[in-house]
């Protein structure tokens, strides 16, 4: 008996299955049955299991077999049954021939992805649980339908025409940091399109602009931009992140207040939008999609697969500072940092770390010599005690990015192509917070800093200073991009991992949202789209430009196939 299958459109749960949902039986007697996507979870829960408590339901007289499916728990590792509001797959054909539904979507899978001639891994790939693990976060580990190692734009284009086809979610992987695993698809069964092959930098000598594939990665990118002229683009420390999600949702690092986030930096992108057309975006040509991929660009109008940046000179030297402090002065060196960041040259970036243990430490880059260091630093060290270890160095730029990045001061500037990188990876939650005026009051140092004493040992907090006396982050107006957090003081990132055990990772969730709620009243509702935290809604991170996000979205894939639970919505 030959079997026909076809592919529900909409989304249901097992509640909600309607009777126009279903595709027509081609003949009486037939009967039909249901298995939901995420049985691309194979090699976690066999699909036999789940057969055996399919639930029977009955529309108008067709017998249908919905599979409840399995889904990790936020906690992770602890199985539960749920039922899902998932897509599915119906297959029509006789009640005790069920249908292989997996096989069969890797197979057109397979065929429609593989005539490009990019490396594909599949859920049966030897490679594929590599594939899987090439993230940050190993929270959520989602099972992708398929993985695309795409090297040329034609590559991503087709994987985009297979994903309309087949009708199955897609999502660009650059260098994989998203803290909720969205370029593993943010959920089951989607294609993933790794760009780490198109990673080529290159410096337009006359006119300084630097073109960076999609898939390049920070370290590299700060290498090759000083190799070929001495200059750089502003961009985060971690030397592995990748320039698809940073630069399209903002990007602060260490020269930012002199020259912006790396989203303000963008000049022009090449990017594949949802009918697998390639198409310019600059400040002549799709400016409006310009202004969407500066601060909301993570998979919501396409894949970029070229970045065009603006650099600055950074062949003078600068001066590297960091101060370690006491645990018990937690609170002063907050209180300093508000009230030096107020006020201080755009020439210095600078950050402040605090753990509950005791970690204090204030430090960052002045992009100047080292005998006007103090006279830089005297407003935070008026309101600070004596640092209990001090280092300043006056050196290259690109020795700072060593430093920033992790390394030994000592290892070679080499060391950033990352070619002998052994990749981190955590278990982790994080959150984030805008804080503007002068800071904290003094009633909120006192809240955080009793909060962050009570936090479990994995937790850190980082204080970013973006604003501030002629930084050129709020020298931006919140409407001319959709990065729109222009007018705070100091970002906060909360971060908390852990190990296996299920209570820890619930201590520290609990804690991290706890922490977050305590400095809430003291601190603006904002939070930074690059430390994505599903707990978040839009307005948190694009405000008043979302409505204007939204019309955008409706131009440029107004059928919404570049979606994950945070991505820009049509309405
Ligand atoms: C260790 C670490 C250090 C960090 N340090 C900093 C820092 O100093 N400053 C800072 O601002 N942030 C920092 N971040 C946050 C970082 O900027 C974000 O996590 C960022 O989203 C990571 O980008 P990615 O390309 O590596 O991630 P990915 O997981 O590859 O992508 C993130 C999102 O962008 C989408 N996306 C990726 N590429 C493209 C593309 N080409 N076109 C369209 N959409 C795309 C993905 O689908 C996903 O939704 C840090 C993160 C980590 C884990």
């Amino acid at each position: 008996m030959e079997w026909t299958s076809r592919r529900i459109s909409t989304d249901f749960d097992s509640a909600g299955l309607h009777h126009a949902d279903l595709p027509q039986l081609p003949a009486e007697g037939f009967s039909l049955r249901i298995t939901l996507q995420n049985l691309m979870r194979p090699h976690v829960y066999p699909e036999e299991t789940k057969s055996s408590s399919g639930v029977e339901h009955i529309v108008d007289g067709i017998t249908c077999t919905i599979m409840h499916s399995y889904r990790e728990d936020e906690v992770g590792g602890i199985a539960s049954w749920m039922g899902c509001a998932l897509r599915a797959l119906c297959y029509t054909g006789p009640a005790a021939a069920f249908g292989p539904a997996r096989r069969l979507l890797q197979q057109s899978l397979a065929d429609c992805l593989r005539p490009a001639g990019a490396r594909i891994v599949l859920p049966s790939s030897s490679d594929y649980q590599t594939a899987r693990g090439h993230v940050f976060n190993h929270r959520f580990l989602w099972s992708p339908a398929a993985f695309v190692f795409a090297t040329t734009t034609a590559h991503v284009s087709n994987a985009i025409q297979c994903a309309v086809r087949l009708n199955v979610g897609i999502a660009p992987r650059s260098g994989g940091h998203s803290y909720e695993d969205y370029s593993l698809g943010g959920r089951d069964g989607v294609i993933v399109v790794d760009l780490e092959g198109m990673n080529k930098v290159t410096l337009n000598k006359t006119s300084k602009l630097a073109t960076v594939g999609g898939g390049a990665r920070l370290g590299p990118i700060k290498l090759a931009l000083w190799n070929q002229g001495k200059v750089s683009t502003p961009s985060g420390t971690c030397p592995s992140v990748g320039v698809g999600g940073h630069s399209l949702g903002g990007g602060w690092g260490f020269i930012s207040r002199k020259w912006g986030i790396m989203a303000d930096n963008i000049v022009e992108v090449e990017i594949v939008i949802a009918n697998g057309t390639v198409i310019t975006a600059n400040s002549q040509k799709n400016s409006d999609l310009l202004f969407a991929l500066k601060g909301a660009g993570a998979n919501s109008f396409g894949i970029v697969t070229k970045f065009t940046f603006k650099t600055f000179d950074v062949s003078k030297k600068v001066t590297y500072f960091s101060y370690n402090f006491q645990k018990s002065q937690q609170a002063a060196t907050t209180k300093a940092f508000g009230l030096w960041g107020l006020t201080v040259t755009n020439d210095v970036s600078a950050s402040l770390y605090h753990d509950p243990s005791g970690g204090n430490t204030f430090w960052g880059v002045y992009l100047g010599p080292k005998t006007n260091l103090k006279s830089v630093l005297q407003k935070f060290f008026s309101n600070a005690p004596a640092a209990s270890s001090t280092t300043e160095l006056e050196t290259d730029y690109i020795r700072t990015v060593v430093i920033n990045a992790g390394f030994k001061e000592t290892d070679p500037i080499s060391i950033l192509d990352l070619k002998n990188y052994t990749y981190e990876t955590r278990t982790f939650k994080s959150k984030s917070i805008f804080v503007k005026g002068s800071g904290f009051s003094d009633a909120g140092i006192q809240a955080y800093v009793n909060k962050l004493q009570q936090g479990p040992a994995q937790s850190y907090m980082i204080f970013d200073l973006f604003g501030g006396t002629g930084s050129a982050i709020n020298a931006i107006s919140p409407s001319a991009s959709a990065w729109v957090h222009r007018d705070s003081l100091y970002s906060i990132q909360m971060f908390t991992y852990w190990n296996d055990r299920p209570q820890d990772a619930q201590n520290a969730i609990n804690w991290i949202e706890n922490i977050w709620s305590t400095v809430r009243p003291f601190a603006s509702g904002e939070a930074y789209q690059n430390y994505i935290d599903s707990k978040m809604p839009l307005s948190a991170y694009y405000g008043s430009n979302l409505d204007k996000l939204k019309s955008i979205k409706r131009k440029f894939d107004s059928r919404n196939i570049f979606n994950y639970a945070q991505s820009i919505p049509l309405s």
